[in-house]
């Protein structure tokens, strides 16, 4: 990417999931902080400010719903777009997630690939980068925000 690499906010219970969704995305050329409930998604919502939240719905404490209204609600991260993701697509989970605050919607089973055309569309990235950025692991970032 031109730009400095976007960080994704990635609020995800099941492990695998985790692993396989932020893989796929480091891999792109994102930074992802990875938050398993809730309650720690909308702490690293403030502290990380992420350029996007990928909301599991079913994550234990605050279910992704009430993290988004949460982060929805603080004027600190309320310009956030959050993509929700649902495990067991229900009618209206679409709707509701919208209600919630969230900006999109995806429902599993979610391939890498679609995940990441659906996040590159959001950041208007024309080409997309499966090369991998430098590991810089530890890397800070220094912009304000
Ligand atoms: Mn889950």
């Amino acid at each position: 990417m031109v730009d400095s690499p976007k960080t994704i906010l990635l609020v995800e219970d099941n492990e695998d999931n985790r692993i396989i969704y932020a893989t796929a995305l480091r891999f792109a050329g994102y930074e992802v902080v990875e938050a398993v409930t809730g309650t720690e998604g909308v702490q690293c919502a403030r502290t990380a400010r992420p350029d996007l939240v990928l909301m599991d719905i079913s994550v234990p404490e605050l279910d992704g719903w009430e993290a988004t209204a949460v982060i929805k609600a603080d004027p600190l991260t309320r310009h956030i777009p959050i993509i929700a993701v649902t495990a067991h697509a229900l009618p209206g989970d679409e709707q509701r997630s919208i209600a919630a605050g969230c900006d999109g919607y995806l429902a599993k089973p979610i391939p890498p690939a679609k995940l990441l055309a659906e996040i590159d569309r959001r950041f208007a990235r024309t080409s997309p980068s499966y090369t991998p950025v430098s590991h810089q692991a530890h890397r800070h970032r220094t912009e304000p925000d």
